[in-house]
């Protein structure tokens, strides 16, 4: 038997834990739970009130003839069932979350504490100007703080999440591209074959063509692809570039693809997702980005994902500014604030309104709080911590596992498939990880690299943690150069095994449905 330094027992020592079967289908703390048309009937019910005295109904002929046939439980049977449930969840409060891309990083508890402040959380949109004056002055604080970090002169905050973003900056690029006369002329876009895929659709989703650019064997932009794509220029809307890019590494040539760019009479638009690895260090302005959108959920913490909410504000260059949406937040002579809401005065050229009302409040709250505890030199610290918790996981682990370029990395490491034996694949290493307590790492993107494990880190991760799941990981992938047969088999502990992700993706099964036999009325 294994002891922990205290002499307590650490590891069973006879059966496998993956033959271990139970009655109840728990595994030890971890609860079996049903769906709760399984375990309700429509004869429970949490409350018990007596039947109401003379009651006419209001609803003529309409009212229900038959039982709704919803299932009902008892209070603690249903706080049970929803608890039970969220145990099933992986969150980065219960452990490290190292997907690529999506930069999952601790949200510190001061961020919720001061977006449930009432003056921010009990607040309506369409209240009077005049009494939400905080929430605007903030709204223009953390603007100011993003037009100072990235040295761009506008920033629209209304979009919603990164996509929405690139939706924004691209938009006002064609409404430039109108106002120039050039809106039918001036089609094409460059795209990386490195992109996030919200990149291209961004793009046609604004009636541009996608044109891709490859990239180079050290992962970034080919330039003399790039040259041969500038030769004709006439077609030319812009390029929509990730930097640092989606492979981890920063696009060394960017100064000179925002000149040929500007010279073709395009505009460059920056993916700035993953800004968080250059915050404090880099301003995009200084490269020549047109427009940028910046990933509050990723760079400034609020935690996302699962359908949690994003913000994407975008920010813009003087030539785009005069596009932007519709509403901003302006901070007149005498001191007051005010939204400019109209598509007239200074918002004449604008593209338009992107969403109902100012943006998500919420986010907005969260990611001043983590900018102002953090300070200047903090961010700069933020992005250093990120590169270096990166390149820890890439030093650690390159004699195990092939790194899928060469040098140093930015905020990711990436690794390619090459190490496994045959017959063994990333998709097996990430299920592998899930045994191991870990959520998997991106897996399969960017598609630039054969069988991709992008990894994330972030900068609030410690070096114990790290350490910990190199060693994880480097058991696993030590286990896939062998052509380890059992890794086919992994996850063996988690409450599901292998699921079937493209039918769940492709055939959702949202609705649920009686076994034969049973007859339920549920409309
Ligand atoms: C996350 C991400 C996006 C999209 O952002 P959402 O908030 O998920 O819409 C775009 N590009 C890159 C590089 C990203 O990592």
């Amino acid at each position: 038997m294994t002891m922990n330094t205290q002499g307590r027992p650490t590891a069973p020592t006879s059966t496998s834990v993956s033959d271990i079967e139970t009655v109840s289908g728990s595994r030890g703390l971890l609860q079996a739970e049903g769906l709760i048309f399984e375990i309700g009937t429509s004869e429970t019910t949490g409350v018990d009130l007596p039947a109401p005295k003379n009651r006419t109904g209001r609803l003529g002929g309409v009212a229900r003839k038959v039982p709704t046939g919803l299932p009902g439980l008892s209070e603690p049977e249903m706080v049970r069932h929803y608890m039970r449930l969220s145990q099933r969840n992986y969150a980065i409060d219960l452990g490290f979350f190292p997907l690529g891309s999506c930069t999952m990083k601790h949200n510190p508890r001061l961020n919720e504490k001061m977006a449930r402040l009432p003056g921010f959380g009990d607040i309506h949109p369409m209240q009077p100007q005049a009494t939400v004056q905080g929430a605007l002055e903030l709204i223009d604080e953390l603007a100011t703080w993003l037009k100072t970090l990235t040295n761009m002169p506008f920033v629209a905050m209304s979009p919603k999440a990164g996509a929405h973003g690139e939706l924004a900056g691209m938009l006002a690029i064609r409404q430039a591209l109108i106002a120039r006369g050039e809106g039918e002329t001036r089609k094409r876009v460059l795209v990386p074959a490195s992109a996030h895929g919200t990149n291209p659709a961004t793009a046609v989703q604004c009636g541009f063509e996608v044109d891709e650019i490859k990239a180079n064997a050290r992962g970034r932009v080919d330039m003399d692809m790039l040259r041969a794509k500038l030769e004709r220029t006439d077609d030319v809307a812009g390029i929509m570039l990730t930097n640092p890019n989606t492979c981890g590494l920063f696009e060394t040539d960017i100064k000179e693809i925002a000149d040929l760019i500007h010279a073709a009479g395009g505009y460059f638009y920056c993916d700035g997702a993953n800004f968080n690895a250059i915050v404090g260090r880099v301003r995009p302005g200084d490269l020549g980005v047109d427009a940028m959108h910046i990933n509050l959920h990723k760079t400034f913490s609020t935690p996302h994902g699962g359908g949690g909410p994003g913000s994407g504000p975008t920010v813009l260059s003087q030539a785009l500014a005069p596009y932007a949406p519709v509403p901003f937040v302006v901070k007149n002579e005498d001191g007051v604030y005010s939204l400019v809401e109209d598509m007239d005065g200074e918002a004449s050229e604008s593209f338009g309104r992107m969403v109902a009302f100012h943006g998500q409040m919420g986010m907005f709250v969260r990611a001043l709080a983590y900018i102002l505890s953090h300070g200047a030199d903090g961010l700069k610290q933020v992005a250093e911590d990120a590169v270096l918790n990166a390149n820890y996981i890439a030093a650690k682990l390159k004699h195990v596992m092939t790194p899928a370029f060469e040098g140093y990395c930015m905020h990711e490491a990436l690794f390619s498939d090459a190490f496994t034996a045959d017959g063994i694949e990333t998709l097996d290493i990430a299920k592998a990880l899930i045994d191991e307590g870990y959520h998997p790492m991106t897996m399969y993107f960017p598609l630039v690299v054969h069988g991709a494990m992008l990894i994330e880190p972030t900068e609030t991760e410690s070096k114990a943690t790290l350490d910990q799941f190199c060693a994880s990981l480097e058991s696993i992938a030590r286990r896939a150069a062998q052509g380890d047969e059992t890794l086919k088999g992994a996850p063996y502990l988690a409450p599901a095994r292998r699921l079937d992700e493209t039918r769940a993706a492709r055939k959702p099964v949202l609705k649920w449905t009686a076994p034969e036999g049973e007859t339920v009325a549920a409309e």
